[in-house]
């Protein structure tokens, strides 16, 4: 049988699959954020089996729905019946965007990258007055987020390399482009090809990354594929940061967020935790870790399309932090830092990091005595 749309010929037998169980409601930080049954992931497969039953198509009506995602795969990670949601949904959003049907915030940012080197469409990213396109072990990438907006966490992260006399150089990095394929567009070839040009240019065997996403990216996407293939491995900062000893403790307490794109998306659990625990012996876990962790609301778009759910979304997560105590709330992801902290009321006292920041800020508080 020939489908009318791309989405069903990959995923037919998964949406059919769908139990309607309903597992998925409690888990999914979009109904969490808004009680509609609809935009949940047993929402979204219900509509689509219309969709592949002829008696609905993939047009605008569907927007609010099928881009209300944040790809956290949290259903994915409980659905019984192995449905694989956000993979789903990322296949239906580009049959969608072929159609001519795309959330006006994405087809933006499609455009942008058309046109600029960042999501942002900046001129000017921060100059970190460090070490670019030179000859270095290793590659720091940042990523458009740790670079236009959390730039103050990426000057820690980058101090903290130094101080731990790891040999990196930036490069005049761009967009890897990865959010476009959650979003329903192809990654940017021209894009790819300036960071794979610049990073082989370097010399560098590793590249380490600031950001999960781009690590995703650079790991397992076609447009990527030649830095494998030229021996260069990928990893985030939390990968390279957790052989290290930093010698510092910190007496608050601490517990960690999970970002999506490390955590379901890449399986890296430990890694982080294992560095926090030496640095933090009062260190908890938050109700939902780990695997379910609770997205904070940033992903697939969510943030710059639904502002005000992503907010709700990333409050519910904060709550969860309230309720065990912590003082500091690290993760490894500029957006999860962004989101949250944009989220953060302002009677909550506690503070939030990116892991290799606060490493960094006990480092030097130690050696100013
Ligand atoms: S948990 Fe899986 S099978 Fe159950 S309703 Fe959600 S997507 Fe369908
Ligand atoms: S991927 Fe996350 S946001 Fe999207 S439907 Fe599943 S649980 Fe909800």
């Amino acid at each position: 049988m020939t489908s009318k749309y791309e989405f069903e010929e990959k995923f037919r037998d998964q949406v059919l699959r769908c139990s309607r169980c309903g597992f998925c409601q409690a888990v999914c930080p979009v109904f969490g954020a808004t009680l509609r049954p609809a935009l949940n992931a047993r929402g979204k497969m219900l509509l689509l089996k219309e969709v592949m039953d002829g008696k609905i198509d993939l047009n605008d009506e569907l927007i609010e729905t099928l881009f209300q995602c944040t790809t956290c795969a949290s259903c994915y990670e409980n659905c019984p019946s192995g449905v694989n949601v956000p993979e789903i949904i990322k296949a239906a959003r580009k049959d969608m965007v072929k159609a001519g049907s795309c959330h006006p915030a994405f087809k933006g940012m499609n455009e942008v990258l058309d046109k600029h080197t960042n999501i942002y469409a900046e001129a000017e990213a921060e100059d970190f007055d460090r070490k670019k396109n030179q000859q270095a072990e290793n590659v720091y990438f940042v990523g458009c987020v740790g670079l236009y907006r959390e730039d103050e966490s990426t000057s820690a992260t980058l101090d903290l390399l130094d101080r731990i006399e790891v040999d990196y150089t930036l490069i005049d990095e761009v967009c890897c482009s990865g959010v476009l394929e959650d979003v329903g567009f192809p990654i940017k070839d021209h894009l790819a090809r300036k960071n794979i040009d610049a990073i082989l240019a370097t010399g560098a065997k590793t590249v380490i990354t600031g950001c999960p996403y781009c690590s995703r990216t650079f790991d397992n996407k076609a447009q990527y594929a030649e830095l494998k293939e030229r021996g260069i491995k990928v990893i985030h900062i939390t990968q390279f940061l957790q052989g290290f000893d930093f010698g510092v403790t910190t007496d608050k307490r601490v517990t960690y967020h999970d970002p999506c794109d490390l955590g379901r998306h890449c399986g890296i659990y430990e890694e982080p935790r294992n560095t926090i625990r030496k640095i933090a012996p009062d260190f908890v876990e938050m109700a939902d870790n780990r695997e379910s962790a609770l997205c904070c609301g940033a992903g697939g778009g969510v943030r710059g399309a639904y502002a005000k759910n992503s907010i709700a979304m990333a409050r519910r997560r904060l709550d969860q932090a309230e309720a065990v105590g912590a003082e500091i709330i690290l993760t490894e992801c500029n957006s999860c830092v962004h989101n949250l902290a944009n989220a953060k009321l302002r009677k909550q006292k506690f503070k939030i990091y990116n892991t290799p920041q606060f490493i960094n800020e006990l480092m030097e508080e130690a050696e100013e005595g």
